[in-house]
């Protein structure tokens, strides 16, 4: 492969040259790369050649991998030469499946507390939030968790806010970003009452005189939403600026954008024109979200799609959400039903967003309209609604090559699981939590004991399924760091206690599995496994040097891995 890349252009110029002095020095030039790495230990992810010493780039791409004696050839005056010093380097990570919009603006603007906050120090946070935004009407923000309202007994929620503002309005999102937490003021600003019907495929919680008691669910979230103030295009572009930021500190060049709203694309689109999108960015757009009994009209999405794309957004994707989560909402589709307690008396197997006949007809028209789609399907229910879909919507349209994608899986059917490869379907697993942590006692709390089977990572792998990983973030974790993750899919413990606990151990993988899954995967799963996701000949130059040695570090201290530099198409975007 490197041997062709190096004879074939010396004998292009060969034919449009015209003596052979200039032909030697056009060939001398062609050579030199822009950037060399040199003694490093590269760990590729190409099965052909796992490992180098060595790699050049040329306009963004690979133009050697191999020995740092061999690559000595490719160094000019011009050359950049970096010396990894033995320093293990890999292909940059590609993040599957974010909110990164939302978490932009976490960071710029919103009042955050910890998923670990107690309601005293909640209300310290929001007091300053109030403090530091006295001309502000909406205080919004989060996240709190799923168990928060079962931990904590503050009584009303509604009125445990007002307690903090009657005048301002108030919403907090949970850390799955599925439901919010209101005050009485946001309420009356849209208009919810006693008498308010609860919105299709979503719960106003109520107290015992059938008020809304602050507590939002699903659909019901989404009503509250509609009546935020937008924030504006200068602080959408500035949300994805540090977004794109903060996923390349963290070694991620692949966001994928899971829920894209217009104005988001139109975002990205202005973030790429003025050259600050170091990372290739996957849209999936937005289709109706709530119950829906009939199928909706792509046209106007496809509008959206040619208008927004270029070389670095992608947006042939599409995002349809089946279900809800499957902790303390108990929303999220499963095949046996949920423990019944106090707050949920009623025996319930969760909300089914869409019927399966309205998911088969989206599907049939998107994958004719070339849209991968990523299904949204948090509960074993929702994954074999989404397989049956997709298994008859193939019957009729036949194979497109188009790879759709179900989000979440962490509860599969045995029987479904070798579904994923016969019928060219990614896993896509998030968020980063397949380990003992107070997400996983809610879900147990909810489901019982079958949370302990939760996320079958290995059953996925061995099944031959394509997966791709994703952080998922701001839902469920702080940040888009891998690494955390990454150890934890190869212990299945906490990364960030020191408890021999495990989750379903047996559903451990090996580091080079959990690496391909991140890089090589991914890509495929976006369909850009041609440009990215290895260290070869031809591909764009997207890796990362890491601080410490990744194959021999501690499997316990794998979350702790530094990404030093990060490089985007042959660019360095991020040096620690
Ligand atoms: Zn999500």
């Amino acid at each position: 492969m490197k041997k062709t890349n190096i004879f074939l252009i010396p004998l292009f110029l060969f034919f449009i040259s015209c003596s052979p002095s200039h032909q030697i020095k056009q060939k001398e030039k062609i050579v030199s790369a822009d950037t060399v790495l040199t003694n490093g230990k590269i760990y590729t992810v190409n099965p052909l050649q796992p490992w180098a010493e060595a790699v050049a780039i040329k306009d963004g791409k690979y133009s050697y991998v191999g020995t740092s004696a061999k690559v000595a050839a490719f160094i000019g005056k011009e050359t950049q030469v970096i010396d990894l010093n033995g320093r293990t380097t890999m292909p940059s990570i590609n993040d599957a499946h974010t909110h990164s919009w939302q978490g932009g603006f976490k960071l710029l603007y919103e009042c955050n507390f910890p998923f670990t906050a107690t309601p005293d120090e909640i209300a310290e946070i929001v007091k300053d939030c109030i403090r530091a935004n006295p001309n502000a009407e909406w205080i919004r923000g989060g996240q709190w968790t799923s168990d928060f309202f079962k931990t904590y007994n503050i009584g009303s929620p509604k009125k445990w806010l007002d307690a903090i503002s009657e005048d301002k309005a108030i919403y907090f999102q949970d850390d799955a970003t599925h439901n919010g937490w209101v005050n009485s003021k946001a309420l009356e600003l849209a208009g919810i009452d006693k008498d308010t019907p609860d919105p299709a495929g979503g719960t106003y919680l109520r107290d015992e005189n059938g008020e809304p008691n602050g507590l939002v669910l699903e659909t019901a979230k989404t009503v509250i939403e509609k009546i935020l103030p937008a924030w504006t295009p200068e602080q959408n572009v500035a949300s994805l600026t540090a977004a794109v930021k903060h996923a390349n500190s963290f070694g991620v060049t692949g966001i994928n954008e899971a829920r894209t709203p217009p104005e988001i694309s139109l975002a990205y689109q202005e973030l790429d024109e003025q050259g600050l999108l170091t990372a290739y960015a996957i849209t999936y757009l937005q289709t109706p979200r709530g119950r829906r009994v009939k199928p909706f009209d792509i046209r106007p999405m496809q509008k959206i799609s040619q208008k927004y794309r270029s070389e670095r957004v992608h947006t042939m994707f599409a995002k349809i959400f089946l279900d809800g989560i499957p902790s303390a909402s108990r929303t999220a589709v499963m095949i046996d039903p949920y423990l019944t307690d106090e707050t949920f008396p009623e025996v319930t197997r969760g909300h089914l967003l869409i019927e399966p006949e309205v998911l088969l007809q989206d599907m049939i028209e998107l994958d004719r309209a070339g849209f991968t789609v990523k299904i949204h399907t948090a509960g074993d229910g929702a994954v074999h609604i989404a397989l049956d879909a997709i298994e008859a919507m193939r019957a009729i349209n036949g194979a497109s090559g188009l790879r759709h994608q179900l989000a979440h899986v962490g509860f599969i059917h045995p029987d479904d699981l070798p579904r994923f490869a016969k019928l060219n379907v990614t896993a896509d697993l998030s968020p980063y939590l397949w380990f003992p942590s107070p997400i996983i006692d809610s879900t147990i709390g909810a489901v019982g004991k079958r949370a302990l089977h939760y996320w079958p990572i290995k059953d996925l792998v061995d099944s031959g399924a394509n997966l791709s990983i994703g952080s998922d973030w701001p839902s469920a974790v702080d940040t888009m760091n891998p690494w955390p993750a990454i150890e934890a899919m190869v212990t299945r413990k906490n990364p960030f206690m020191d408890e021999e606990d495990a989750l379903w151990p047996e559903q451990a993988i090996s580091l080079e599995q959990a690496l391909k899954i991140f890089t090589l995967d991914g890509a495929r799963a976006y369909r850009l496994e041609e440009l990215t996701g290895s260290i070869e000949v031809g591909k764009s130059a997207d890796l990362i040097i890491l601080k410490q040695d990744l194959f021999s570090v501690k499997l316990d201290d794998i979350s702790e891995m530094k990404v030093e530099i990060t490089m985007f198409s042959g660019d360095v975007v991020y040096k620690k």
